[in-house]
């Protein structure tokens, strides 16, 4: 089959690879969408530790069944393979699986090719009508609704009273105020520094959109912050945003250390919690939110042919790429 192969730092080449070979009980999925990840890009500038050349990159994937379990079915893919006996899994938090594997991190290949193997277990069935490149995207919404449902918990009044912030407009920040809508919350500003973005941004949904040296929110007046960026700079923002009894959901993984101001978070009682990924049943209430059409149009993606995926890597780098999410087509 063919496949964009992983071939070492920058580089992405499209080649002839050996079929996957599904495990016991697993299904074979054409791949019809996938899109490209801040993780994938990472991962292609060398800097992921975990995702070592030659390897196949891609992991938000919808496509059709041809072989196993549920056999001619249209799927969205949990990329997410977990144990289903741990503790965590048992308590339906899966993500915290300490086997947890994931598609384009070794053994598992990804999804930038035509084909991959999965459990069944890992399939949502998408309905005719409801286009693959729009359901391939439940993976990196659900990360957004993940991470809104840990912060309702966290708070006194609904979550949908609540002013969010979120820092950084990609496709984690882009989902998560998109998640936030179907949450019920009204008040949504998204900072972001790029002026294309910030036009796509506006044209996605009715959110308040403020760059670097643009006024936002007063500080000390957000109840719920999203870091999508997950930087030194973005949690000291966090931080002085924060409404006394407030919560920062810190998504964004930029680089770990300083920047929050801890003697304010005491004093303030300021609620700050790490959150990765997604429960598989977060996974499938954000595939359904998007069957139901409660993400909207996705006037926000971009497709293009997998053939030129290396191209699209060069162009995200380049910051040249106006959409959230470029999707690749097989
Ligand atoms: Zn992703
Ligand atoms: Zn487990």
């Amino acid at each position: 089959m063919r496949a964009l192969v992983y071939t070492g730092p920058n580089t992405l080449e499209m080649a002839d690879v050996p079929e996957p070979v599904p495990n016991a009980g697993e299904s074979v999925v054409e791949i019809e969408a996938v899109g490209i990840c801040g993780s994938d890009q990472h991962a292609y500038h060398g800097t992921d530790p975990r995702r070592v050349p030659p390897l196949i990159l891609g992991h938000e994937a919808a496509g059709r069944v041809i072989s196993g379990p549920m056999e001619g079915e249209r799927v969205t893919i949990n990329p997410m393979v977990t144990c289903g006996t741990c503790r965590y899994c048992i308590e339906k938090r899966e993500n915290l699986c300490p086997d947890r594997s994931l598609l384009s991190i070794p053994p598992r290949e990804g999804a930038f090719a035509q084909r991959v193997a999965i459990p069944p277990e890992n399939l949502v069935v998408v309905p005719e009508g409801v286009p693959l490149a729009h359901a391939a995207l439940a993976e990196p919404l659900a990360c957004g609704w993940h991470a809104l449902r840990l912060a309702a918990n966290s708070f006194v009044r609904p979550i949908g009273d609540a002013r969010l912030v979120v820092l950084g407009g990609g496709a984690i920040g882009l989902g998560t105020a998109l998640a936030a809508l179907v949450y019920g919350i009204k008040d949504i500003w998204i900072s972001e520094p790029n002026p294309a973005r910030r036009e796509m941004l506006a044209e996605a949904g009715p959110f308040q959109i403020y760059g670097a040296d643009e006024e936002g929110p007063d500080d000390g007046t957000v109840p719920l912050v999203v870091d999508a960026y997950g930087s030194e700079a973005s949690r000291t923002t966090s931080t002085r945003l924060a409404a006394p009894g407030g919560v920062i959901a810190h998504i964004g993984l930029a680089g770990g250390g300083a920047g929050l101001d801890t003697r304010r978070m005491t004093l303030q009682e300021i609620t700050f919690f790490g959150t990765y990924t997604y429960t598989n049943d977060d996974f499938r209430a954000t595939a359904q939110a998007i069957f139901d059409g409660r993400f909207g149009d996705f006037s926000w993606i971009e497709e293009r042919p997998l053939e030129d995926g290396a191209q699209a890597f060069i162009d995200l780098d380049a910051r040249s790429v106006r959409a959230a999410k470029v999707v690749l087509k097989p």
